[in-house]
């Protein structure tokens, strides 16, 4: 079987050119072709000798990820649905704004956590995505988006927030993260590359040790009774536990603070008290709050907060000196905004027999 090059960070790929017998600098060559040209085949990289592009032709290739359909909304949002193959799709979204563009990207085929208000989560696992199908989803987006007037990249940032648990698919993660910050690669700076989590205490640990880029994790509750409910890893991982690592990781952290991600449902955890017991529990982590106003779909039991509410639990945070943001909801008309990024998912773990094909809150 021929070797995927868009699985290799440039580690990996320089490596692999040793084995050929090449030198590290044909890595670095190739890298480029294939991020920075977006190339799709050896025969386009001009600068390689003839014999090892009739080489790298016989050994090795570039996969990347078939598209299956993309959608624009009228704000400017952009989503693709990326085939993994058998019948699986993917999600990676693209979000405009005045001073950046920011790309959503997915880590796995669903997501084995099974968060209660999150539509991934509902659907289940079906595997981990590879390195060449995380960074194909940049790949591809930036092969659409290209440059500003000015010559820079339109997509200046990345969050892993699409569909999955990155920290749960850690080493295709972190190659895919290394190759978005390579120079060869798409160059990004530690600090606009996030990994969002809901509470992975050891890979945190791991991910501040080889690939400190910004952290942010969903918090979701102040107390342990709440998040134990809406997300069942807390009990693996209590506040108090998760908490120390925010500090640990802060260590090595490119950006001097955590962003918790707090999604705002009605009654469950959207109060004043909540508010106030939140202040008490992230008294010693340097933070910012992001609330995520919560994005229904169909028979998810929740409701979103109330503007009201949502405005006194934000007055409250910031009365005590915390900045605070509240998420905009984008992409509304083509189900792209948080948490409703569904795809095409099999799920393995929980209806394995049936092997449906869900399509949940998507048109067309
Ligand atoms: N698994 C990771 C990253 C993907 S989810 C994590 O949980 O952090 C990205 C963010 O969207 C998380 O904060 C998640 O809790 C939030 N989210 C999930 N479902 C949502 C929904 N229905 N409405 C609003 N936010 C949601
Ligand atoms: Fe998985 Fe994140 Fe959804 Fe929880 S919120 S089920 S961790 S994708």
């Amino acid at each position: 079987m021929k070797t995927n090059l868009l699985n290799y960070d440039l580690q990996g790929l320089t490596r692999h050119f040793a084995d050929m017998g090449e030198k590290p600098f044909r890595a670095k060559q190739v890298m480029r072709w294939m991020h920075q040209s977006g190339a799709q085949n050896f025969d386009e990289m001009t600068d390689l000798a003839k014999s090892l592009r009739h080489k790298l032709n016989e050994q090795a290739s570039i996969e990347i990820p078939k598209l299956m359909m993309s959608q624009e909304s009228s704000d400017g949002t952009r989503k693709w649905l990326l085939d993994v193959g058998t019948g699986n799709g993917v999600e990676t979204v693209f979000i405009p704004e005045s001073d950046r563009g920011t790309l959503c990207i997915s880590s796995q085929v669903g997501c084995a956590l099974e968060c209660t208000f999150c539509s991934t989560g509902r659907q289940g696992f079906n595997r981990n995505l590879t390195a060449a199908e995380i960074i194909g989803q940049l790949w591809w987006a930036n092969k659409a988006m290209g440059v500003t007037p000015k010559n820079e990249r339109v997509i200046s940032n990345v969050v892993m927030m699409g569909m999955g648990e990155p920290m749960a698919n850690f080493d295709n993660v972190v190659t895919a993260l290394s190759i978005m910050l390579d120079d060869h690669g798409y160059g990004l700076s530690r600090r606009r590359v996030t990994v969002s989590t809901s509470g992975m205490v050891p890979q945190m640990d791991r991910l501040r040790d080889v690939m400190p880029v910004a952290l942010a994790v969903s918090l979701h509750a102040s107390n342990d009774e709440v998040r134990n409910q809406i997300v069942p890893l807390n009990k693996k991982y209590p506040l108090k536990e998760l908490m120390a690592a925010c500090r640990r990781y802060l260590v090595k952290a490119p950006r001097d603070f955590i962003t918790f991600e707090y999604v705002m449902l009605d009654g469950i955890n959207d109060r004043a008290q909540h508010a106030r017991e939140l202040i008490e529990l992230v008294k010693d982590v340097p933070c910012k709050f992001n609330l995520i106003p919560f994005n229904p779909f169909p028979n998810s039991g929740y409701e979103r907060s109330s503007n009201e509410n949502i405005r006194v639990f934000r007055d409250i945070l910031q009365q005590a000196g915390f900045v605070v943001t509240v998420r905009k909801t984008r992409g509304d008309d083509i189900d792209a905004a948080c948490g409703q990024l569904a795809g095409q998912v099999q799920d393995k773990t929980r209806r394995q027999q049936k092997w449906q094909q869900i399509l949940i809150g998507q048109q067309g």
